[in-house]
């Protein structure tokens, strides 16, 4: 028989929990993504161990979305199986969030942001998990053809009939995130986070996005914190045959690792160890200066990577001097 998984009784040790915006919901520093690692082309065994890892260590939150695979759908339906067997005892301890806005089904219902994808996403997504509601759901991007209230209109309709807990948005600019937390406060549901890209490369959210967010008392939680990986030592002599770029190749190819990103990533490489942290510690560190993002969403191909992301929390918090050599790296 399979053994039978018991939670490490030390998880909640370490108090690495801070409140979502305005919200009454804490959420841990660091959660974990399972866009890539969790599909049918992926080993169980490593997904498995992974979420293990993470809940082990306090990670309670793991965010999904309708398309994460390959296949699109698979890692839900993967999670779902894993959850069965493993977590099904804590789940009052875990924030589980899906999210719907990419293409996932042909015809004109199975993409974007109309009431009648939202709502129809949802309920295939409870069924592959095999849970009766999620923590969070988010509509996955803006939709400029569809009224910002019908979107919304369908994340409050979803909270009302107890499907989602809560409801974000991702990737919404400025000010169409002050539109749509307006208009749900008007309907009676507060807009819990925010899901933006962020890390050294990709600072979109520092012009605007972030006051937004404050301004409404909204929480962050900031996707591809490490470039995918570029934000690591990995790719610093040559590109590893199990990394995402050979394994995968689809959204972080070849061509993404330029020698002038490598070039700066080898000199934060050395401000990282100055400071006793690996490459991976000091990007995260460097993202959660930031007061008004709740937590960094990881990606991790092992357990050992998830590891590595949370011995950054125990880091002191990056000074002016060495805020400012970061700077010069980046704009150099
Ligand atoms: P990251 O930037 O954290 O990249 C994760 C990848 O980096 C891993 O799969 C691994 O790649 C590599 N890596 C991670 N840790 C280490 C380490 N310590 N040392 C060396 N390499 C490391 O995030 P993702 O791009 O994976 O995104 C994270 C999550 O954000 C997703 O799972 C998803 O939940 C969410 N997301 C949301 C989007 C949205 O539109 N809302 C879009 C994209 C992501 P390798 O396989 O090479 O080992």
């Amino acid at each position: 028989m399979e053994p039978f998984y018991q939670a490490n009784s030390g998880r909640y040790d370490q108090d690495i929990y801070q409140y979502c915006g305005k919200s009454g919901l804490k959420l841990p520093k660091i959660s974990l993504g399972l866009w890539h690692n969790f599909g049918d082309v992926d080993a169980m065994d490593t997904a498995r161990q992974m979420l293990r890892t993470a809940f082990d260590m306090g990670i309670t939150h793991f965010d999904l979305a309708n398309n994460y695979g390959p296949p699109y759908g698979s890692a839900e339906e993967n999670f779902g199986k894993i959850f069965k067997k493993d977590f099904q005892p804590y789940r009052d301890e875990l924030i589980l969030s899906t999210k719907a806005g990419w293409d996932m089904w042909p015809g004109p219902y199975g993409d974007l942001g109309s009431r009648k994808y939202l709502i129809a996403s949802l309920d295939q997504s409870l069924k592959r998990m095999g849970v009766p509601y999620v923590d969070i759901f988010y509509h996955h991007r803006p939709d400029p053809q569809t009224p910002l209230e019908e979107s919304m209109g369908a994340l409050d309709s979803i909270v009302r009939s107890g499907k989602a807990l809560y409801v974000g948005i991702s990737s919404y600019n400025a000010e169409e995130t002050r539109k749509a937390a307006e208009i749900l406060r008007t309907l009676g549901t507060p807009c819990l986070i925010h899901q933006p890209s962020y890390n050294m490369f990709d600072r979109w959210v520092e012009d605007g996005l972030l006051d937004v967010l404050k301004e409404q008392g909204m929480g962050a939680i900031v996707f591809s914190p490490l470039a995918q990986g570029i934000l690591t030592d990995k790719y610093l002599s040559g590109v590893p045959a199990d990394s995402r770029v050979k394994r995968s190749g689809i959204y972080l190819k070849d061509q993404d690792l330029t020698e002038e990103k490598l070039k700066k990533v080898r000199a934060l490489n050395e401000l990282a160890r100055k400071r006793g942290q690996s490459m991976a510690q000091f990007a995260i560190s460097w993202i959660l200066r930031q007061p008004v993002i709740t937590s960094v969403l990881i990606g991790a191909s092992k357990p050992g990577q998830i590891v590595d992301a949370m011995g950054s929390l125990k880091a002191s918090t990056l000074d002016e001097h060495e805020m400012e050599q970061i700077e010069g790296i980046l704009n150099s």
